[in-house]
């Protein structure tokens, strides 16, 4: 069957492809290994990210997308061609239109290099929408409404906040803070205190089986390897949650003090609206522990997970393209 429509996360962390009355047709990591001496494609997704910091001098495994944006362009549209063909099975002839999520702090050079990219990898139209908006949609907020509606996306570069009215985003605002600087403050932490350096992968799985945002009552414990950093030799320790908490503190206070931000400059009518429907949150890294327990605590409003938070964004590009006509005042732009 030939597909004709595709939507896009292009996250930083995953890419999914979303195709109208299939589904999610891929879910893989944002990572491409290379070889350096021709050029070529290894391994994509999955594949790939086994590779990172494990490859030899020969390989470079690489993430194509920093902070939401692309990062190395080159790579990036040979992502895209691969997953585009994947998805339509490579019918080269027809080109499907392609709807493609970007952040809501996108400058309009950043915009235009997700554009060509995808032109380039295979289709034949392209259009933008703004993460928050396809979000909404996707976590099945009736968002054409005249009502506020909150959604907070944190995925694995960004944290990217909006209310949403009438189909456009009122007020928004992202940051460069979400899952991949949790790894990171967790092998800070770790390095610091336990004299161990470990690598992002450990971080991440670590942050996954026993991270909280809040503190545990019942304080998980888990074994940890790494290189000791004072005899250079494998060794291994013990974390518990409540050290991971500890750790990711900084990180956790500013995804806090974006979603203040937001709320800081909305109309007071669609903050009324936001006490009365509560928040909502998407991306992967609204499954760690208690993420919502401490969004409601601090901002003193009802948070709630959106089902399958990872997909909300992809199937909210899927639904946007089958509905051009309903959703045109929330397609950022577009190419054909
Ligand atoms: P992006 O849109 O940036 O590609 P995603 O929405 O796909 O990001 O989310 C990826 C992030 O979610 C990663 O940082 C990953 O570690 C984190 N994540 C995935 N599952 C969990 C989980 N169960 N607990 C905590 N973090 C998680
Ligand atoms: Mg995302």
């Amino acid at each position: 069957m030939f597909t004709k429509h595709i939507g896009i996360d292009l996250g930083t962390a995953n890419t999914l492809v979303w195709v109208p009355k299939r589904g999610m047709v891929i879910n893989e990591p944002t990572v491409v290994a290379v070889s350096l001496d021709d050029n070529k494609i290894l391994a994509v997704g999955l594949e790939a990210k086994q590779m990172l910091g494990r490859t030899h001098e020969d390989i470079k495994a690489s993430r194509p997308m920093r902070d939401g944006v692309i990062a190395d362009y080159r790579i990036t549209e040979t992502m895209l061609r691969y997953f585009i063909n994947k998805a339509t099975g490579g019918v080269r002839l027809l080109r499907p239109a392609v709807m493609v999520s970007v952040p809501v702090g996108i400058t309009s050079t950043e915009r235009r290099a997700v554009i060509d990219a995808t032109m380039n990898a295979g289709a034949k139209e392209v259009y933008l929408i703004k993460q928050p908006v396809a979000a909404a949609i996707g976590a099945g907020i009736p968002i054409g409404q005249s009502v506020g509606n909150m959604i907070i996306d944190i995925g694995g570069g960004t944290t990217e906040v909006g209310i949403i009215s009438l189909g456009g985003v009122v007020t928004s605002n992202s940051v460069r803070v979400a899952g991949n600087k949790f790894d990171q403050a967790i092998m800070d932490y770790v390095r610091a205190k336990h004299n161990l350096a470990i690598g992002d992968a450990t971080a991440e799985a670590v942050k996954i089986k026993l991270g909280s945002a809040l503190p545990l009552v019942e304080n998980k414990k888990t074994e940890i390897r790494g290189r000791d950093i004072v005899g250079g030799l494998p060794h291994s320790i013990a974390i518990t949650s409540n050290e991971v908490t500890e750790a990711i503190q900084d990180p956790l206070r500013e995804i806090i003090n974006v979603i203040k931000s937001v709320l800081q400059k909305t109309p007071p009518e669609l903050s009324a609206d936001v006490i009365d429907r509560g928040m909502v949150l998407s991306g992967g890294s609204a499954l760690l522990r208690n993420m919502d327990q401490l969004v409601s605590k601090a901002i003193g409003v009802p948070c709630y997970i959106a089902e399958d938070p990872l997909m909300c964004v992809a199937r909210g590009t899927g639904i946007a393209l089958e509905n051009l006509e309903l959703y045109k005042h929330s397609i950022l732009s577009s190419k054909t």
